[in-house]
């Protein structure tokens, strides 16, 4: 496979760097200070030309590839900042949208996840369950030419905010068969929808992950994204190009820990030189470099063949399963090049540390990936 980076590729990482270095910092400081995103962060990316990246120029996108996308996320990756996380889901909903939608559907809903009036969600998991369709309890029930939907979706990114969220729910219709979820476009702000506070996160600091609890909340059959039965699939596709891309961020985060141990190595003065030329430490180094590298080869190949359209669903859950400790290592020892410094905020690292944390937990387990990878190894006819 050939991972040369062409002139556009690196136009793109041009301009992901520029954005990081032009508006992240402002965007990082409201966040402090609020514990949330800034109300007009869509805006933002609207602006900047970020929204819609793999998404037909018809319907608002930009119409590029999932690989520049993740050239982009693995950019601002390196900031530490938590606001890749929207910037993923615009992407990704918007994506996934076009991908299973009808005509109407698209058309409807895609634009305003691209223009950026609309904040996306994609929510799946509930008190009960973040892997196991069997046990959903949020309902939908036909009623006439609508659904109601009851229940409470737990731990869901941007809930709160003004958009479009795609809710995977059980559907009464479908009672007594092997596939009963189906996929619903709800506007977040339909009569009966209530959020909880959002959660204080471990690294995903000012993240508005919140519970989104359902009474009654009426929802046309025209929002039904692709068919009924279908809702797990859905959530499989979109999980898949979401684990990807999280991983792109994690690179990114990896590599700004790598930058930052070596900038602290060749300043820090240990038995008279640079800590940097002990044999530890450029071990050290050397570990975490060939780390990196291999994590990024990973991502790299996973996305082409996303791009090429093959099943690149397994090849996404490897991704997960090796850059994770992987990226979760890199950062620890970065700690550990820092001393104590490492291990106080007045140094990036320790919060790199923090955010390479929710790979393991956050779209899917690393448990769950896994298991996916292991299960297909023993069908797999090949050897
Ligand atoms: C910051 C943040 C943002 C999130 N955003 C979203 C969002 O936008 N939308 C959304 O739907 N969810 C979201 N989540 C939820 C997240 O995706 C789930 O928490 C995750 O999928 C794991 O589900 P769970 O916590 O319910 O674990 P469970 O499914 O209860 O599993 C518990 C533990 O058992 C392990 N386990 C479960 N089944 C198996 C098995 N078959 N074999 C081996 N081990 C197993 C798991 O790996 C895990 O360690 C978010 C979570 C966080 C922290």
């Amino acid at each position: 496979m050939d991972f040369t980076i062409s002139p556009v590729n690196k136009m793109i990482i041009k301009a992901a760097k520029d954005f990081s270095e032009r508006k992240i910092p402002a965007i990082e400081a409201y966040m402090k200070a609020n514990n949330d995103y800034p109300p007009d962060l869509m805006e933002i990316y609207a602006k900047n030309r970020m929204l819609g990246f793999n998404v037909p120029r018809e319907y608002g996108g930009i119409g590029t590839s999932n690989f520049n996308m993740i050239l982009y996320i693995e950019e601002m990756g390196k900031t530490a900042s938590t606001c890749f996380l929207p910037f993923m889901m615009n992407n990704s909903v918007a994506e996934t949208i076009c991908h299973w939608g009808s005509e109407e559907v698209k058309k409807k809903f895609v634009p305003p996840l691209c223009d950026g009036t609309a904040w996306a969600t994609m929510a799946f998991t509930e008190p009960d369950t973040g892997s196991d369709p069997k046990m959903l309890t949020t309902t939908a029930r036909p009623d006439g030419d609508d659904f109601i939907i009851n229940g409470t979706k737990r731990f869901i990114s941007m809930a709160n905010k003004p958009g479009y969220g795609v809710f995977i729910c059980k559907d009464l219709s479908l009672a007594g068969q092997k596939n009963n979820t189906t996929a619903f476009i709800i506007d977040k702000s339909s009569p009966g929808i209530s959020c909880s506070k959002h959660y204080e996160l471990t690294g995903l600091e000012g993240a508005d992950t919140c519970d989104i609890t359902f009474t009654d909340v009426r929802v046309p059959k025209g929002n039904i994204l692709g068919n009924q039965g279908e809702g797990f699939n859905i959530l499989l596709r979109w999980i898949a190009g979401e684990r990807i891309q999280q991983a792109a961020g994690m690179v990114g985060v990896g590599q700004r820990a790598f930058d930052e141990a070596k900038k602290y190595s060749l300043q820090r003065v240990v038995n008279g030189m640079p800590m940097g030329y002990m044999q530890g430490f450029y071990w050290m180094l050397g570990e975490m470099k060939v780390k990196l590298e291999a994590c990024r080869l990973m991502v790299y190949q996973a996305v082409c063949k996303q791009d090429a359209g093959k099943a690149f669903e397994v090849d996404s859950a490897e991704v997960k399963v090796f850059t994770t400790p992987m990226i979760q290592e890199v950062t620890r020892m970065a700690v550990q090049f820092l001393g104590s410094y490492g291990y106080s905020k007045e140094y990036i690292v320790e919060k790199l540390f923090r955010l390479a944390m929710h790979q393991g937990v956050v779209a899917s387990s690393l448990e769950i990936n896994k298991t996916i990878v292991g299960m297909t190894a023993l069908m797999s006819r090949s050897k």
